[in-house]
Formats: structure tokens, sequence, C-alpha cells
């Protein structure tokens, strides 16, 4: 019989991270919602840090070492985890990094462009260019071009990491297997899950998770927690990603559409990268239960879902949840500032 996910080993890949991640039980915090809690421990990927993007960009540096690159080029936000990890494994297979920084929260502070992700970036010795406009994923992937060709016309063999949806969405190929990793590390302990709940961005993490869960036979709902856009925005884009990413893979055959991706943005407001109410609850209850650090962008936002989906009953008490640690905690030190000043706010 051939294997389900055969079709993805065609694509060239390095390894960089530390897997299987560890699949630890949420008790306490479990407890405390009703359900019973599981978290699968991608950021504890290794490599810097670690977080999601390490999956993805086994297949990212594969693409880029097997098209004989030496330098790699990556787009993203101040704090991206996803620009820190390219410019660790970019490090590791000894290329050059070049990262664009987009300014897309209007709230930072001196703290948010210079601790966290951007310490580590410089560290790694990553070239920074500032990208002002930052929500206009074509023209930060056309000036990432501009600057490739610029590296070309001086000898280098440049490797362009796009973050708009015109590329082929390699990284979710490492969601795809990381959905067999977990669901293997569950069967070991004798069970299966009701529902996923992982932070949605560029949305790749969710839709490889949705099609790696399809393309074994596995119909949990994956709700995606929107953290860059709406819903249904969001919908559409993983939906795109995820049929791509069967077709990618020669399983088309599992048909999925927009009816089976689950985004919800009740969590989101104000936008990308701000604090609510609802993220520092989350991240408040997640240390102070479970000693479990969460990041201000991506996964205290997605716990803060998962905590609403467990109140309005989208999430049913007493059932087995999977959340997917995706990583990003050096944001939380970028975001010390507003962090502390919620802190002693609540002493006080
Ligand atoms: C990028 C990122 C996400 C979102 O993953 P996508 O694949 O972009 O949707 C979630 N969590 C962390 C920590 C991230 O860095």
């Amino acid at each position: 019989m051939p294997r389900p996910l055969a079709g993805i080993d065609r694509f060239p890949r390095i390894r960089l991270g530390h897997v299987p991640t560890p699949l630890d039980a949420a008790p306490n915090l479990g407890a405390a919602l009703g359900i019973e809690l599981w978290i699968k421990r991608d950021d504890c990927t290794g490599l810097a840090f670690g977080g999601n993007k390490v999956r993805q960009l086994e297949f990212y540096l594969g693409d880029a070492r097997a098209r004989g690159a030496d330098t790699v080029l990556i787009t993203g936000a101040v704090q991206s985890n996803f620009v820190r990890l390219a410019a660790a494994g970019a490090r590791q297979l000894g290329m050059d990094i070049h990262i664009q920084l987009e300014e897309r929260v209007d709230d930072a502070d001196d703290l948010h462009r210079a601790s966290g992700n951007v310490l580590l970036d410089r560290l790694l010795g990553a070239t920074l260019h500032p990208f002002p406009a930052g929500e206009d994923e074509a023209a930060a992937d056309a000036a990432l071009e501009r600057l490739a060709r610029s590296l070309a016309d001086e000898g280098a063999k440049p490797y362009v990491i796009h973050l708009g949806v015109d590329h082929p969405p390699l990284g979710g190929l490492g969601y795809v297997l990381a959905a067999g990793e977990v669901m293997e590390q569950g069967r070991a302990r004798g069970f299966g899950f009701d529902g996923v709940v992982c932070a949605s961005g560029s949305a790749l993490t969710h839709a490889g998770t949705l099609v790696g869960m399809r393309a074994i036979g596995e119909a949990m709902p994956v709700h995606g927690i929107c953290v860059r856009r709406d819903r249904s925005l969001q919908r559409r884009r993983v939906a795109r990603r995820a049929a791509e990413l069967a077709a990618m893979i020669d399983r088309a055959d599992i048909g999925l559409d927009e009816s089976d991706v689950d985004a919800s943005d009740e969590v989101h407001a104000p936008g990308y990268g701000k604090l609510n109410d609802a993220i520092r609850e989350a991240i408040s209850m997640a240390a102070r239960l479970e000693a479990l650090l969460l990041d201000p962008v991506y996964t205290g936002k997605a716990m803060a879902g998962l905590i609403a989906h467990v109140r309005s009953g989208r999430i049913r008490a007493g059932s087995r949840v999977l959340f997917l640690h995706t990583g990003g905690l050096p944001a939380i030190f970028a975001y010390g500032a507003r962090l502390e000043h919620w802190l002693s706010s609540e002493d006080g």
C-alpha cells in the first residue's frame, strides 16, 4: 500500500529541528477549562529558541540548497520569529542572510525595535533592511526581489523566501508531516484528539496541519485562531494554501474546500501584534497554572481563542484538545514594557 504522504519525498529537505517535539499533558489548565488539554511543544524544536518556522524552513532551506543558493532573503514584521529562524538556519548552512523588517505595529516602542527577535537577528549577523509600508505583502516581496537582483549583480546566489500567496507554500509541508507525528504520539498513549487549535497567520501551519490530518484519515476540526487578518480573508487563504499543498503531495483526492476550514477572529482585535484582555488572561492562566509560557503575538492569542471556544461551547466540555504551541517566546521581552505595565496594574 502506498504511504499516504509519499508525495512529500520529492521536495528537498534539510534537518534543522529536534523532532519529534514533546507532547505534554496540561492537567491544571485543562481542569480550569473543563477539557483534557494536551500541548504539542513546537516551541521546543531547538535552533535559536525554536518555533513553528523551524519545520517550515526545513523545506525552504532544502530548496535553497538544492538550487545552489549562498544567500537567503526574507521579509517579516519587526518582531518576526520567521526571519530570526531563517537567519539561524542560514547560518548553520554557511549562507548569508538578509532580512527586511516591516513596520506593522504602530504602538511599537524602543524595546520592540531592539530587543527580542531583533536582538537575535543581530547576534546571528543578519543584514537588516527597513521596510516602512508593513501591510502590503506584494510590495514587501517586490522590494525583496529588487534586493535579490542587486545582490546577484554583485555575484551572490540569492534565494528569496516570499511572504505573499503567489509562491508555492513549501513551508506547509513541515506541518503536513507534523500532523502525522503528533497523531503517532497520541496513538502511543492510546488515544486520538477531538480537535486541534493553532494560530493562523501566513496560514501554512494551519493549512499544513489540516492537509496532514485529512491525508492520514483524521477528521477532527482544526481550529485556526486568526492573528493577522479577519476570518473571511483568512478562511480563503487557508483553503487556497491547503488545496495547493494537497496537490503538491499528490493528494488532491482529499478534496478540501472552504467549508472544512475553521478560522475564527473573536480575539483578534485590535489587530496584529497588539495585546488585549483575552490575550493577557490566556498568558496569565498558562503561566500560573502550568508554567507554560506563551507569547503576546501568536500563542497567547491562540490560547485566548481556545478559551473563547470552550466558553462558547464550540469546543465541548470534557473533550480532548491538542494545542499547538508554535513558539514565539523571544517576543515576550520585546513586549516587556507593555507586559510589565499590565502586571503592575494587576498588583495595584
Ligand atoms: C509565524 C508564527 C505563527 C503563525 O504560523 P503561520 O504558519 O504563519 O500561520 C504562529 N506562532 C508563531 C510563534 C509564529 O512565529
